[in-house]
């Protein structure tokens, strides 16, 4: 009954129960509704082909019969009295093969369907979620959603629509025909196989459980694995070989162990249902037999009778099967759908523009508080009022964890303040399209540019898609960057691998810098742009900021006070407040805070190391 669909099945079981979300039925059926007919006409045909497959052995039983007699009487044409019934039975079959063809590729074509506009949509949804949803999630966890989600959420789709119609039409055709045949072996029947099938089921559920162990086990082992490897500079630096090697194979002992002793279920649980299955054949022979020769039932309707049985066992077990499958294709749906009810607070679009021309870029935060979404109870900003003039450079310094990157977010508007308002030339910035304010207004370079696979033209052209060719390079140029590009065999043509490993980090930067110049934005935001850079890089890349901040409102996050000297205004932060405001000279002269910082960090600016 089972053979080996339990070790197919825990292949299917990874995952760890976790908190599960409800399955959203109105969202199915919103993903399903176009493909009704197909499905429809899949149904149709699966139930045909499951109806041919009651009628086969009873077919199969009358021509056992004809034989039966040509055995035992010897006279008459065997061929031309079976010859009807063969291509009956021969058109049945193909009958069969057609309706299975049919409505396998119509199923296969409503799940692959389904599974590619319900990835679109999910992938859409997760792009559109609030910055703080991404806060709380592991990027992994998000991509399995669409992978390997959808895939087992499409594959129970297709299992319970193709097995689960078949087995209950095959079960509820061939108890009929049993019935018919003979109503005393059926009720014996009846009464023996729910009993195995319940048995059998029991045991499948120990052995899953057992399997999704040792899955998890092998996950762990992995783990270890993976940890060693990825960090395998730290592994060698420590020493630690001996440890980790000894950590990996405890790890593996343990999963030996749980496979083994799942190979030793999966052995008991076959062998066992070999007997009973044998034993049921055996016995309704037996007594089958009996009522043959008792005249009660002819020798074919007994073998019909076999054929049947046979049928109902299998279609049981397939269903205790399905059961499973049942369960795990509504919690693997439950968390794809999960995300696409949810509605971000921040949409991508929606709000007004403010006239290019009347643009001035003057960014005001007023009594700003904050906490993230994910911490509430730790207010980040408290009480922050701020004004970047127009044109102006302002820096922000500070101890680590002040609420500098903070400051930048709010203005991307990546968060909303919870209290407080930012504005952007005296509009609140909740008023403002979020898509212009940060595709046409702010440039934002990080502390870690991010390049995608592609080339250096579309790289530095995804700051303004429809940016001409000339666009870019004049972008480059202002970047510091199109001298190195135009070095490159390929030029702009380069591809820059994944996350740009090709490239160093200050050639990085500056094709950052270049995508966000491209856009000709009016406030730029440097969030640490050069602190991950080393000496010779910092000053190239240093020098594209300076041009690049130039007439615009920039303001600066900085841990290097040496990039800020010339800033119009240095801004002291710490603890979510600002504690000093003033240019360098007047922070200097004051004696506070800022050249305390100024201060220490000369002290550990040694060679080879630096203030960070
Ligand atoms: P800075 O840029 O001055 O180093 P940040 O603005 O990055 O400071 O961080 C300020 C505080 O906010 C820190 O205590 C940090 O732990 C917290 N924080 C930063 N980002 C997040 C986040 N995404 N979710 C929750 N807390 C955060």
């Amino acid at each position: 009954v089972g053979r080996c669909e339990v070790e197919e099945l825990s292949l299917v079981e990874p995952r760890p129960p976790s908190e599960e979300p409800t399955f959203n039925w109105a969202l199915f059926w919103r993903f399903l509704r176009p493909h009704l007919l197909a499905l429809g006409t899949a149904i149709v045909l699966a139930l045909g082909s499951a109806m041919v497959n009651v009628y086969i052995p009873l077919l199969l039983g009358q021509l056992v019969e004809i034989v039966r007699k040509y055995t035992q009487d010897h006279f008459g044409d065997f061929m031309s009295e079976s010859q009807s019934l063969g291509f009956h039975l021969l058109t049945l079959y193909s009958l069969q093969g057609l309706l299975t063809f049919g409505y396998l590729v119509l199923l296969s074509r409503v799940g692959e369907r389904m599974a590619k506009d319900i990835r679109q949509e999910l992938f859409g949804c997760l792009l559109r979620q609030d910055i703080a949803f991404f806060d709380g999630k592991k990027t992994g966890q998000l991509v399995t959603r669409l992978t390997a989600d959808v895939q087992e959420f499409k594959s129970s789709f297709k299992l319970i629509i193709s097995q689960g119609l078949r087995s209950c039409t095959q079960m509820a055709g061939c108890v009929v025909s049993l019935t018919v045949l003979s109503p005393r072996l059926t009720l014996l029947l009846l009464m023996v196989t729910p009993a195995l099938v319940g048995a059998g089921t029991l045991l499948g559920t120990f052995l899953r459980r057992l399997s999704r162990k040792a899955q998890e086990q092998i996950s762990k082992a992995t783990g270890v694995a993976d940890e060693a490897l990825g960090n395998v500079r730290t592994v060698r630096a420590f020493a630690m070989e001996p440890q980790e090697e000894a950590h990996y194979e405890t790890e593996l002992e343990e999963s030996r162990r749980l496979a083994e002793k799942l190979g030793r279920g999966i052995a008991i649980f076959q062998g066992l249902s070999n007997i009973a299955l044998n034993c049921m054949v055996l016995g309704t022979l037996f007594i089958g037999g009996s009522l043959v020769a008792g005249q009660e039932l002819s020798g074919g309707d007994l073998m019909s009778f076999l054929v049947a049985s046979q049928t109902v066992q299998r279609s049981m077990a397939n269903l205790s099967l399905l059961f499973g499958q049942v369960v795990r294709g509504l919690s693997a749906g439950a968390r794809v759908f999960e995300y696409m009810s949810l509605t971000p607070d921040i949409p991508l679009v929606g709000g007004c523009h403010i006239p290019q021309t009347e643009l001035q870029g003057t960014v005001s935060f007023q009594n700003v508080s904050f906490s993230y979404p994910c911490r509430p109870g730790f207010t980040v900003l408290k009480n922050f009022s701020l004004t970047l003039p127009p044109g102006k450079i302002v820096a922000l310094v500070g101890q680590s964890g002040g609420g500098k990157s903070t400051v930048a977010s709010l203005l991307e508007r990546f968060y909303d303040p919870t209290e407080g308002t930012v504005y952007l030339d005296g509009q609140d910035l909740r008023s403002l399209d979020p898509s212009w304010l940060r595709g046409q207004v702010i440039g934002f370079i990080s502390q870690e540019p991010v390049l995608f696979g592609t080339t250096i033209m579309e790289n530095i052209r995804l700051g303004k898609l429809d940016a001409s060719d000339e666009e870019v390079y004049a972008a480059a140029q202002a970047a510091n960057a199109h001298n190195f590009i135009c070095s490159f065999p390929e030029g702009y043509d380069t591809i820059v691998g994944e996350r740009g490993a090709t490239l160093s980090g200050g050639q990085k930067q500056r094709l950052a810098i270049a995508r966000a110049l491209i856009k000709q934005p009016k406030v730029l935001i440097l969030d640490e742009a050069t602190s991950a850079l080393d000496g010779e890089s910092e000053r190239v890349v240093q020098e594209a900021l300076d041009r690049a901040s130039a007439g615009r409102t920039v303001l600066v996050i900085a841990h290097r006070l040496s990039t800020v000297r010339t800033a119009h205004q240095i801004v002291v932060m710490a603890q979510g407040c600002i504690k000093e405001v003033g240019t360098h000279m007047e922070l200097m002269r004051k004696g506070g805070l800022y050249s305390e910082l100024i201060r220490s960090q000369t002290l550990l600016s040694s060679p080879g190391c630096n203030a960070d």
